[in-house]
């Protein structure tokens, strides 16, 4: 039984290094992942951009329609005047004409206003744009290189796998259904040592029977608490660790 637990050690040593290659590779995908995201924002943000100042360009459109009507009431005003014969009458055109010509001179300054605010979202719009452009071009870069580190843990994690797959072979075909099953529910951890009469799997304690036994190590014990298999070691060998 005593060979039984050691080969379970091995095969754990193995799965442990391969998961830290599976986290590995993760985690050099995540990086251009995470590069593509703040390119995505500023994308976004410089769409927005575009799109307020298209905004502003349509009631800039607006404000001068505005302008040229004004322009409109004022001729039409002026030609009006020769035909009007009391004061009172005369007085209401030339209120309405100065009226017009103040709305003319106040869309002058909307129109000033509004000019700057597009420049102003044009401008923010293209420095986005020049930021992504600089920013792709770094992701292409970086891209290659992720690649290449993720082809060699993948060539790394092979070499693992295939010692493994042999490993593997030493253990009886239930213990290692047990084994694998166990893996897969426990985060990849599916042995795990006893210090102290605790599970370092859990971190809960084993009962002190169970403790003797385990340390007894004739037989393969589970930990009541999370069911990973158990194997103790004298402490003088966690020193040399
Ligand atoms: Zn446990």
């Amino acid at each position: 039984m005593k060979e039984d637990i050691s080969v379970l050690i091995a095969l754990q040593e193995f799965d442990t290094e391969l998961l830290g290659f599976d986290q590995k590779i993760e985690e050099k995908k995540q990086e251009l992942i995470v590069r593509e995201q703040a390119i995505a924002d500023k994308e976004i943000l410089a769409v927005q951009c575009r799109e307020k100042a298209t905004k502003l360009e349509q009631s800039q459109r607006d404000i001068k329609a505005g302008s040229q009507d004004a322009a409109e009431r004022i001729k039409d005003r002026q030609s009006k005047m020769m035909q009007v014969q009391t004061s009172r009458e005369h007085q209401a055109l030339l209120k309405e004409i100065e009226d017009a010509k103040k709305t003319i001179k106040d869309t002058e300054e909307q129109l000033l206003q509004v000019m700057e605010q597009v420049e102003a979202e044009e401008a923010k719009a293209k420095e986005l744009e020049n930021l992504c452009a600089g920013e792709q071009k770094l992701l292409t870069e970086q891209t290659s290189k992720v690649n290449k580190a993720i082809e060699k843990f993948n060539k790394q994690r092979l070499a693992v796998q295939e010692k493994r797959n042999k490993m593997a072979q030493n253990v009886p075909s239930s213990r290692l259904k047990r084994y694998d099953k166990l893996l897969k529910k426990r985060e990849g951890l599916a042995v795990v040592r006893v210090i102290d009469a605790v599970c370092q799997g859990c971190f809960m304690t084993i009962p002190p029977q169970k403790y003797n036994d385990i340390r007894m190590g004739e037989q393969i014990f589970s930990c009541p608490t999370c069911q990973r298999t158990l194997y103790y070691l004298p402490e003088t060998e966690e020193a040399d660790a």
